[in-house]
């Protein structure tokens, strides 16, 4: 489904397309074209049958001057170097445009979790934390969920962490991962906040262009933490689910799919294939689905030179990070179709890790309304932002976010210069 090999040089001509738009700093240019440190580290961890099998696992560091590196950690078996350094240039790329004091990085394992037992899964974690030691830290290096990773992942995470401290310590630790369990130190809203921050983006943009959520029609692709909320929430704007798509096949109905009922369904069977009230579809009546708004959540490069000419939807508003190829880009702007990039669009999450880690610095517990008001004000701020800098630059939503994005980075190398 997606060229992996290629992310990376996917996210670099991303990068010279908004450097070159910017007349970016010849220093900055460099310095931002690589990951400041790329981490691989091969851990032995105790199957459940009593063999030993080695794990590759990556972090890769992209850049810290913005703020303590920020990004998640993937576990699928398709993880490798070149798409772990792209997702980590996207990290730093959306930290700045938010203006969250974070930086970039992203991290991952190459495994697929569902070959493995809940035991093995919790070792593998363990080790992989263990492996990486003082490479992450509350003030250093922050991980989060990811594909493949979820709250469960990030306690074992922050467990595994802590016992590397004494236990005076131990307390200010907690917050070297975000995405946690409510009573591991987790926030309130960081479960639904990419979801929800995509539909506040979305909000904030289809007002721009004069278009209505309530009574719109939307499919996803990807069903999982993303694409599951997303749609939740679409649904409660009025909005109607005609198609999902995940790793186990497509459904469609026209009628409409209730967004709660097919959560509920995945979450018990694991996927949407099978899903009694939809019809199963083949995968290019998925992307041809005639509604409104498509938000694909899944992997990278899905919308691509094969779907590009399917997509009917007026905007497509990325969930995942980069699922759409640059010249799939270019195929949908010649259509009219309105791309909303994903450092922009699933900001929402790191949003609300950044709160979580404030929280957890102030031993304090925001509720719930206080988390959506900051995560709306955030995304409204930005969203307005990429909506003004496009005008002004008269250029796509991508490349506006990425020259704010990158610009902003480019005033802090200026006036801090290299050392020595
Ligand atoms: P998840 O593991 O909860 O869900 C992933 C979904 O993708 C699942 O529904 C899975 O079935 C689907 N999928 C996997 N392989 C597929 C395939 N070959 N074809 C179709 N579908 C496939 O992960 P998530 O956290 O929801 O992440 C989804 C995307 O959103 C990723 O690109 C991730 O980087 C991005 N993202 C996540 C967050 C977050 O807070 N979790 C924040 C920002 C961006």
């Amino acid at each position: 489904m997606s060229d992996h090999l290629n992310l990376f040089e996917m996210a670099s001509s991303q990068f010279k397309k908004a450097a070159d738009l910017i007349n970016l700093n010849p220093m900055v240019r460099t310095i931002l074209s690589e990951p400041q440190n790329e981490i691989i580290v091969n851990f032995p961890v105790t199957m459940d049958d009593g063999t030993h099998r080695l794990f590759k696992g990556y972090r890769i560091q992209h850049n810290n001057t913005h703020g303590p590196y920020k990004g998640g950690i993937r576990f699928h078996e398709s993880v490798n170097l070149a798409e772990v350094k792209a997702l980590a240039s996207w990290m730093t790329w959306k930290s700045a445009l938010m203006g969250i004091p974070f930086g970039g990085a992203k991290g991952g394992v190459t495994l697929n979790p569902r070959n493995f037992s809940p035991a093995e899964l919790q070792r593998i974690t363990r080790r992989f934390t263990y492996a990486l030691g003082n490479n992450i830290g509350p003030e250093y290096d922050i991980p989060a969920p990811d594909v493949g990773t979820g709250a469960r992942e990030m306690v074992w995470m922050m467990d595994t962490y802590m016992q590397m401290f004494n236990a005076s310590e131990r307390n200010q630790t907690r917050r070297v991962v975000t995405g946690k369990s409510l009573i591991n130190g987790g926030s309130l809203g960081r479960d639904k906040a990419t979801g929800q921050g995509l539909v506040f983006c979305f909000d904030v943009w289809s007002q721009h262009a004069g278009f209505e959520i309530k009574g719109s029609t939307f499919f996803v692709q990807g069903y999982g933490n993303v694409g599951s909320h997303a749609a939740r929430i679409m649904q409660a704007r009025g909005a109607r689910l005609l198609a999902a798509n995940d790793h186990t096949g497509s459904i469609g109905n026209a009628d409409g799919i209730d967004a709660e009922d097919l959560a509920a369904y995945v979450a018990q069977k694991g996927g949407v294939k099978g899903y009694p009230r939809a019809k199963e579809i083949a995968l290019t009546e998925f992307f041809h689905t005639k509604a409104d708004v498509f938000i694909p959540a899944a992997l990278e490069c899905t919308v691509n030179a094969s779907t590009d000419s399917l997509i009917q939807a007026k905007f497509v508003v990325e969930g995942a990070n980069g699922p759409t190829t640059p010249e799939a880009e270019q195929t949908l702007a010649k259509r009219g179709i309105t791309v909303i990039p994903d450092i922009l669009a699933n900001s929402g999450g790191v949003t609300v890790s950044y709160f979580e880690w404030v929280q957890n610095k102030n031993s304090e517990i925001w509720d719930l309304e206080k988390v959506d008001e900051e995560l709306n004000r955030v995304m409204t701020r930005a969203t307005l932002g990429v909506i003004q800098e496009m005008k002004a630059r008269k250029c796509d939503p991508r490349t506006a976010a990425m020259a704010l994005a990158v610009g902003r980075l480019e005033k802090i190398y200026m006036e801090r210069g290299i050392f020595p």
